[in-house]
């Protein structure tokens, strides 16, 4: 019987690993791919004090192992259900079943498709979620990101360095993403490296075992262009992972419901990161988050 079962190893996750660890407690951190979640697959982290600049990955790395060395146990295991009924909480994996007297859910958020022709079939080969993982297979090569977000125009920055052009494709006229990096985007479009294709839509993926090149609607015009491309980079944001839990309260976006202490509805379950309903999600908040549900979990233990 675990204290604390974490499920998620983002940096939420493995934040509330560290306090509950060094508060005593025995936990067990279940992650279902590699450590340090969406931090992974982040190229140039900016944001995060202490550092004026750290590439995501070693950041998730310095975490897993700042928690490691602690001693925190973690398995690599998919979680496939939750019993949260009960004051003893069950939680089964593909491998193994675990009991708990609280649970913290980190499971965090997975790419949004874009759900399109051709998208699916021509994932791997071609269409890819993550620049930082697959960019260096188009070196010298045409390609598209499609997106407006932060990520969309990091995704930019990082491909400008691998390949030979970039479409911008965004169904606006203006980005979401920060100011510093659509001043650097602007400079690189300026600079001929990428080109903007704006208030527009990716419709189609096109290729027969590769992508050859999408299909875009312009939403003013309303007419179609078929754009050359090597690969689609598809940023345009996540949506919570939260399909494994039963009788929990999700906002009107799918995310779990929590207190300002990052209690759900569920008594001893708890809940923090970029699968909850916050404000802001960004490596610190899922930080800070873990942190607090760390006490509230404490507390809890404390009381049951
Ligand atoms: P995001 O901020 O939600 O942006 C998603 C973008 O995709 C938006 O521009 C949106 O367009 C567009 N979009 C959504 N659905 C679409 C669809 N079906 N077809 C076409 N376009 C679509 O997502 P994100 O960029 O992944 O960022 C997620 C969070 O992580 C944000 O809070 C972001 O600030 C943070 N983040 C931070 C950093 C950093 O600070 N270094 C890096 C990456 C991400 P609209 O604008 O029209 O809605």
């Amino acid at each position: 019987m675990y204290d604390c079962i974490i499920i998620g190893s983002g940096p939420s996750g493995m934040t509330c690993a560290l306090y509950l660890k060094r508060a005593g407690k025995n936990i067990l951190v279940l992650e279902k791919s590699m450590p340090g979640g969406q931090m992974v697959i982040t190229t140039n982290v900016e944001n995060y004090p202490g550092f004026s600049h750290i590439d995501g990955a070693s950041l998730a790395t310095s975490m897993f192992q700042q928690i490691t060395s602690l001693g925190v146990e973690v398995r690599f295991e998919e979680v496939i259900s939750c019993d949260l009924k009960n004051n003893i909480k069950v939680i089964k994996t593909d491998k193994n079943q675990y009991e708990c007297k609280t649970l913290y859910i980190a499971t965090g958020a997975s790419s949004r498709l874009l759900n399109v022709d051709g998208e699916k079939r021509l994932t791997s080969k071609g269409v890819s979620y993550c620049a930082t993982c697959d960019g260096a297979l188009y070196k010298d090569k045409i390609v598209a990101v499609v997106g407006g977000g932060n990520s969309s125009l990091e995704d930019c920055l990082y491909l400008s360095n691998v390949a030979k052009k970039i479409y911008l494709i965004h169904r606006r006229d203006e980005f979401r993403g920060d100011k510093v990096l659509i001043d650097r985007i602007t400079d690189l479009k300026e600079q001929g490296k990428i080109e903007f294709v704006l208030n527009s839509q990716v419709v189609e993926v096109l290729g027969d075992d590769k992508v050859t090149g999408i299909k875009v609607l312009n939403k003013i015009f309303s007419n179609t262009q078929i754009i050359e491309v090597d690969a689609l980079f598809v940023a345009i944001g996540r949506t919570p992972d939260t399909a494994i839990f039963e009788g929990l309260e999700f906002d009107d976006a799918g995310y779990i419901k929590v207190d300002s202490n990052k209690n759900t509805n569920i008594k001893g379950v708890f809940c923090g990161g970029d699968v909850s309903n916050t404000h802001l999600r960004q490596i610190v908040t899922a930080c800070g988050d873990g942190a607090t549900a760390s006490l509230s979990i404490n507390e809890y233990l404390t009381k049951h």
